[in-house]
């Protein structure tokens, strides 16, 4: 078991690499905090170059066993995804538990959450013997055709704010193409990574398919991105360490995927169902306590509904239920960390200092039940300028900036002025004015009267800095493929 619980009740978590659990190379370890409590509840390996050396080795030695993993009928393979899906729906609670201690987030989110990853897994479970080339009408009399073939051995880096989801989004299609992967996860939020290798070893993956190093971005993952022996990296996290990651991947041109921040926007013209939104979009931006890269954390509403929107937005922010992750009750629990919670803090003296008029949130909860946890109230700012540092900046917290606007015209460029590009929705009853507006807006994953812009089955990505690549759906298989064309003359 890579998670063993001492007397204690605090857990001793083990990498897996080259289907063993093992300590890091040097011995060292880390603590992990439950940020509701503040208190440890594990230790995991601060593993580094050495151990990503060590996995390296072992996901080349499986990528390259000629009875191997990548060899196996692609059937075969997606037999073994749909195995795991199943495995990480009966370990749900299991699962679920851990990352609601590790993470602070509540525990039914928690729970959607790894029923989510399960589903990620049984889709790639389905997709692999769905990946197939094309032939080509070329001039030259013959057969043109391509061959879609995994690249080798993938890295693959992941945050901490949905861990286990994450880890499925790059793992299953990764997996279903043919791969061998090293996971990484961040170091806040290691515990469902490292259960997830270990339930991969039971689902039948062969030893050193699915290897997990877990350890600072800095050393561990600095050292995946830059590794000779690494086909391709794929990441999700902040902005800039994105940018890092391809300075260090271009040493070998790794294919290089990236999933980054956002500031995303919620467009509401007066014509649209407010009630409906306002019932609605308080999830939209302070769900995971606002720690979602699709947060909808600015509202950019047309001027003859603002006042309205504020009051109808306020309401809904003050009947949020914020308490212990633990409760069945919980809507939003902790940040992930007493710094992160700082560093949201820190955007509220800076949005007050601005001259924005926070209207309700922004401080710790009365509950003195809550007082040892990293817990924030949401917070809705209103009179907010499209230049202040709040509505520019990612937050990563309970924070949404309210700004007004006069014409179609202006919601658009206002929703483009920002140099992310990832998702955002649209509130209209007018069909037209909506896709309009959808076209408009440069960002990846967009919905109408909804904010809803994740599924499984369609493209997820960034436009400008939120990132390069298309994860989830059969987009996600490009980034796992080399494509190889093969010519075959006929003549006789
Ligand atoms: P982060 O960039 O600090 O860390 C992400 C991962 O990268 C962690 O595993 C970390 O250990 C590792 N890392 C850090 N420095 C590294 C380096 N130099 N080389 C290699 N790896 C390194 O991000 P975070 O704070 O964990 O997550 C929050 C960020 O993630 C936010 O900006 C958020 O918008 C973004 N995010 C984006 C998406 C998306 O799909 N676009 C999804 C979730 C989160």
């Amino acid at each position: 078991m890579a998670i063993d619980q001492t007397a204690s009740g605090i857990s001793t978590l083990k990498m897996v690499i080259g289907g063993q659990s093992v300590d890091a190379a040097d011995g060292q370890t880390f603590e992990v905090v439950n940020p509701a409590t503040a208190k440890v509840i594990a230790t995991a390996p601060l593993g580094g170059p050495a151990d990503v050396d060590a996995a390296v080795t072992a996901a080349r030695r499986a990528f390259d066993d000629p009875k191997g993993w990548s060899t196996w009928a692609a059937g075969k393979r997606g037999r073994t995804l749909a195995k795991l899906a199943a495995l990480v729906k009966e370990h749900s609670e299991e699962l679920a538990q851990l990352e609601c201690r590790n993470t602070g987030k509540p525990i039914s989110s928690a729970r959607g959450e790894v029923i989510g990853a399960s589903l990620v897994f049984d889709y790639y479970g389905g997709a692999a013997n769905k990946i197939f080339g094309q032939t080509i009408p070329v001039s030259k009399p013959g057969l043109d055709l391509t061959l879609r073939e995994p690249i080798g051995v993938v890295g693959l880096i992941v945050p901490w704010n949905f861990p286990i989801l994450m880890a499925s989004w790059k793992l299953g299609p990764a997996l279903a193409a043919g791969n061998t992967c090293i996971l990484k996860p961040a170091s806040l939020s290691p515990m469902t990574a490292l259960r997830l290798g270990e339930l991969a070893l039971e689902a039948g993956f062969p030893a050193g398919v699915v290897n997990v190093v877990t350890g600072p971005g800095g050393s561990a993952g600095a050292a995946i991105a830059a590794h000779m022996g690494v086909g391709k990296v794929a990441f999700t996290g902040e902005t800039t360490t994105g940018q890092e990651i391809m300075r260090l991947a271009s040493n070998n041109v790794k294919k290089v995927s990236l999933e980054l921040g956002g500031k995303s926007p919620n467009i509401v013209y007066a014509d649209a169902d407010i009630e409906r939104f306002a019932a609605e979009s308080p999830y939209s931006v302070f769900d995971n306590c606002g720690q979602d890269c699709c947060a909808r954390s600015r509202i950019l509403v047309e001027r003859p509904v603002h006042e309205r929107v504020v009051e109808l937005f306020a309401e809904a922010t003050r009947k949020v239920v914020v308490g212990d992750p633990a409760d069945e009750k919980t809507e939003v629990g902790t940040l992930v960390s007493f710094k992160q919670r700082d560093r949201v803090k820190d955007y509220i003296e800076i949005g007050l200092g601005e001259g924005a008029n926070l209207v309700v949130g922004g401080a710790a909860p009365d509950d003195p039940a809550l007082a040892e946890g990293a817990y924030l109230m949401p917070a809705v700012f209103d009179g907010v300028d499209n230049d202040m540092r709040i509505a520019r900046e990612e937050i990563f917290g309970p924070v949404v900036s309210i700004i007004p606007f006069d014409t179609e015209a202006e919601a658009i460029a206002l929703a483009n002025a920002t140099p992310y590009g990832l998702s955002g929705s649209i509130w209209s009853r007018d069909i037209g004015k909506a896709l309009r507006t959808a076209k408009g807006v440069q960002a990846g994953v967009l919905s109408v009267n909804s904010n809803s812009s994740v599924h499984t089955e369609a493209p997820f990505g960034g436009y400008k800095m939120s990132g390069v690549g298309r994860e989830l759906g059969m987009s996600a298989i490009d980034l796992y493929t080399e494509t190889k064309n093969v010519f075959i003359d006929l003549r006789s």
